[in-house]
């Protein structure tokens, strides 16, 4: 029997199949044949010469966007994967039980990716911007479990975002909703923080081992150092026990000054998301691979980067058998990079630069044995093209402009080093 396609000659990075080092991939019928060295090339119908490059399961974003053309974040996932080795998409809660059923039939039935979901508590989800937990009437707990209930393939977690721009003068109650509703539906729940009140001691207090606390390396006034940079005892209270912290990048989230903090305190993330949405997109998070090469430079082995990024959260998920690694037998999901070295500025979410010695690129995304064509992402939403942003040190779209012209984002920095390699 001849399997249907062969990658030869890459270096594999699979923690959760157990592998790190030189070998030949098998697909046959879009799964995961064989992981070995030294497999001919005549024994399979296609052959890819993946020499010089790395070869990883599918990335799984824990967090991202994906309700496109219905919420104010959404983007289309399946275009972004093209260019980025992104295969399974968790929608952080851009949809609500009252959206839902749309989400499933006009953007998971559609994509090509894996699509699965965190709920949102809020049963109108991310339609607009923000305060979709300000109007307690939406944060229906019985609505919410009977969608969970009848969605078990797809929903997988309970989201809610926490801080004023989102619950207004609720306080702690959407966060004591959404526990509710996770311990009924026995589902990990994921808790945003950015600016209080409430406060971040508070939000800990109420979530469990197992639940995600998203934003974690954020450098707003919900962050989980101190203003020395020194975590909070009940903040490593709360990971120690086995909270699961998780990146969110996003445009609010990602600080290399709490990051740096907390690795020089032999802190790592669990997981490394991107909060990949309509604003995001366009800078400084760009992608789950840009992402990646910050933890690269912030010092982070490769091999645990690429767990952050596949296995771990494929666990969280609960799709483990089938995402997130090399395993025989799992859905021959995969991505194909170049880890490019030189000197490359990375920036957080302030506009502070860091130069990274290594820029992780992809060049070929396969999804179910099947490569996808590269194609360029959607035209940004109408009210995406000039936000209004308070976070950044300056306005959001001229950081990103800037940032284009200089020929800091990855695409021109990928061209760019593969110009200098020839
Ligand atoms: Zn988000």
């Amino acid at each position: 029997m001849r399997f249907d396609l062969l990658i030869r000659g890459g270096h594999v990075v699979d923690p959760g199949g157990g592998h790190d080092g030189d070998f030949d991939v098998a697909i046959s019928d879009g799964r995961i044949a064989a992981v070995e060295s030294g497999i001919p090339a005549g024994s399979a119908f296609q052959v890819i010469d993946a020499t010089g490059q790395l070869v990883t399961p599918g990335l799984v974003d824990l967090h991202t966007h994906i309700f496109h053309k219905v919420t104010y974040w959404g983007v289309n996932p399946d275009p972004v994967a093209s260019v980025t080795g992104v295969t399974t998409w968790n929608d952080a809660g851009s949809a609500g039980a009252l959206t839902l059923p749309g989400l499933r039939e006009f953007v998971v039935e559609r994509a090509r990716v894996r699509i699965t979901a965190f709920l949102n508590i809020s049963n109108i989800g991310l339609v607009g911007e923000n305060y979709e937990c300000a109007n307690i009437a939406y944060l229906d707990v019985d609505l919410f479990r009977r969608l969970a209930n009848r969605n078990r393939d797809l929903v997988r977690g309970v989201k809610v975002r926490m801080g004023t721009p989102t619950v207004g003068d609720n306080g702690l109650e959407p966060l004591v909703r959404a526990r509710q509703a996770a311990e009924e539906c026995e589902l990990p729940l994921m808790v945003h923080v950015a600016f209080g009140p409430p406060e971040v001691e508070e939000v800990l207090a109420l979530m469990r081992p197992g639940d995600i606390l998203t934003h974690c390396y954020t450098g707003l006034t919900m962050k989980i150092v101190d203003d020395d940079g020194r975590l909070h005892e009940f903040a490593r209270r709360a990971w120690d026990s086995g909270v699961i912290m998780d990146i969110g990048h996003g445009t609010g989230s990602f600080s290399f000054e709490t990051a740096e903090a907390l690795t020089a305190a032999g802190r790592r993330p669990d997981v490394i998301s991107s909060d990949l949405h309509q604003l995001s997109i366009n800078g400084p998070a760009y992608d789950l691979p840009t992402c990646m090469s910050k933890f690269l430079h912030l010092g982070l082995p490769l091999r645990d980067v690429v767990e952050a990024a596949t296995s771990r959260p494929a666990e969280i998920l609960g799709i483990d058998r089938e995402a997130g690694s090399l395993r025989p037998g799992s859905r021959a999901d995969l991505a194909l990079f170049r880890l490019h070295r030189g000197r490359f500025p990375l920036y957080d979410i302030s506009g502070a630069m860091r130069e990274g010695e290594e820029l992780l690129a992809n060049t070929l995304t396969i999804v179910g044995g099947r490569p996808l064509e590269r194609l360029a992402p959607d035209p940004p939403a109408p009210w995406a093209e000039d936000p209004i942003w308070p976070y950044a040190q300056q306005p959001f779209t001229q950081q990103q402009k800037t940032l284009r012209e200089l020929g800091h984002t990855p695409t021109a920095m990928a061209a760019a080093a593969e110009g200098g390699e020839d």
